[in-house]
């Protein structure tokens, strides 16, 4: 365990165990949802805030139904009254797609400021665990490979993409600076692309997008030549490998992602061959500081939560074709009515 761990007064209680009542800022959001829902389908409460900035009101419909479900409307901005204390607070709020960032600069510098200080502040006033989603982005444009949370990245701070990734650093100087001098329990869970049921068809991040187009026959749109990497994880393994992170009192930061790298353009082929759709491909200029390879060394979590994605990207893949097919049918079907 870290040295800071042990510094930490307030250990963090086990969310599979009794009911708690966990808060999750940004609970509208693609991860938001599927982390109010494996929460409450382990017998907890949960509170989540969120202002719908990337969201809508439809995503949490499903999660209305549930009695231990409270949504509050809000910006973490605005330092929101809250009732009651919290056992747990999973910090989730902020644009998470560059089209989404690109489009709420401002925004999204003031949410990983300002918004997570006040978000501190509810852990502190509940004395309770506190996680922060940070991101793979801070690690910039990599000149490592696989990326370690030792390494201390390559960011261009005044670039377009800055506005996320110095607001995620930012965050996690702050995480980490509360709980050296206040000894609250943060911890920092730097999360790699995660996909799967729930992500938007118009959200912007390649494999909601190329599954659109390629179900639309509409050409994938491949930025630059398509040799640069990512690697995918699929929702469920990065919501559970999250949720450990919340039990436990580590520090962080704790990269969670799936380690199996593959090239935008392999992505498009792939999606082409389990969609079935003869979409050709259309090559676009490269994005400004668009990192060129992106794969995370998951050993600390393997280690420290005895966590490791399960699901490979030809299942998760074809789930997320299966979902984003069916939501297309439903939409049509309501359009033509
Ligand atoms: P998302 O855009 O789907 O969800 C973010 C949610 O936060 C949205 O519902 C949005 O309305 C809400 N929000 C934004 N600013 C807010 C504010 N000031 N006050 C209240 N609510 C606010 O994104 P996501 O994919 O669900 O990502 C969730 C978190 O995980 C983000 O913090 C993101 O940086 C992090 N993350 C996600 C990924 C990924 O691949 N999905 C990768 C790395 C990090
Ligand atoms: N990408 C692409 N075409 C698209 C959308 C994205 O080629 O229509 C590429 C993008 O340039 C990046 C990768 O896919 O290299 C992942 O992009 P995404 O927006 O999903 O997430 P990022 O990892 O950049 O935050």
């Amino acid at each position: 365990m870290h040295p800071a761990a042990l510094a930490v007064e307030h250990l963090c209680p086990d969310i599979g165990g009794p009911r708690l009542r966990i808060l999750i800022t940004g609970g509208a959001g693609f991860l938001g949802v599927h982390l109010c829902k494996a929460l409450l389908s382990r017998g907890n409460e949960v509170v989540a805030v969120d202002n719908f900035v990337t969201s809508s009101r439809n995503s949490i419909e499903q999660l209305t139904t549930s009695p231990d479900f409270t949504f509050i409307e809000g910006d973490v901005c605005a330092n929101l009254p809250m009732e009651g204390e919290f056992d747990a607070i999973a910090h989730l709020a902020c644009p998470a797609s560059p089209n989404d960032y690109l489009r709420f600069p401002l925004e999204t510098l003031a949410t990983g400021s300002h918004g997570s200080e006040f978000v501190i502040q509810a852990a502190q006033k509940s004395s309770c665990r506190v996680v922060l989603a940070s991101t793979s982005e801070v690690y910039g444009d990599p000149l490592q490979k696989p990326q370690r949370e030792e390494y201390w990245g390559n960011v261009n701070p005044v670039g377009p993409r800055s506005v996320y990734d110095e607001s995620k650093r930012y965050a996690e100087a702050l995480f980490m600076a509360h709980r050296r001098t206040e000894k609250i329990n943060t911890g920092i869970a730097r999360i790699f692309n995660t996909y799967g049921p729930g992500l938007r068809p118009d959200d912007g991040r390649v494999v909601s997008r190329f599954i659109a187009q390629a179900l639309r026959g509409e050409p994938l749109t491949v930025y630059g030549n398509g040799s640069q990497t990512r690697s995918f994880c699929y929702v469920t393994d990065l919501v559970e490998g999250f949720i450990r992170m919340l039990e436990s009192n580590e520090p962080g930061p704790i990269n969670l992602g799936n380690p199996d790298e593959i090239s935008i353009i392999k992505l498009a082929r792939m999606i082409l061959t389990l969609t079935g759709s003869s979409s050709p491909l259309r090559f676009l200029p490269a994005l400004e500081d668009d990192p060129a390879i992106r794969k995370p060394d998951i050993a600390k979590a393997k280690a420290l939560l005895d966590w490791e994605p399960i699901v490979s990207l030809g299942e998760g893949l074809a789930l997320t074709i299966a979902w984003q097919r069916d939501l297309f049918t439903r939409t049509t079907t309501a359009q033509t009515k």
